[in-house]
């Protein structure tokens, strides 16, 4: 016996879109990168992230509750077109 607790061994994030809770490997994490919203999914990017699950649904519905500049902390409505674009090319 190690001792050793492992309470986060499996990492969960909420989806900004649907806010249900679901693995980090099941979401997308998201970046500001010059006032648009970026897909990383590596989830290597510096920066504060957002999560989503990878769906057309799941954004759209961040979009319309302006989740991501609140989960980003940035200012005004952000560029989503790159991120729509990698989302449905999957
Ligand atoms: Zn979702």
């Amino acid at each position: 016996m190690s001792g050793r607790t492992h309470a986060r061994a499996r990492p969960e994030r909420t989806c900004v879109g649907c806010r249900e809770r679901a693995a980090k490997r099941d979401l997308l994490r998201i970046v500001l990168i010059k006032g648009g919203c970026a897909p990383d999914p590596r989830g290597t990017l510096p920066g504060r992230g957002a999560y989503v699950h990878p769906v057309p649904v799941c954004l759209d519905l961040a979009v319309r509750r302006r989740a991501f500049p609140r989960a980003l902390r940035a200012q005004g409505p952000l560029d989503t077109a790159e991120l729509r674009e990698y989302v449905e090319a999957r």
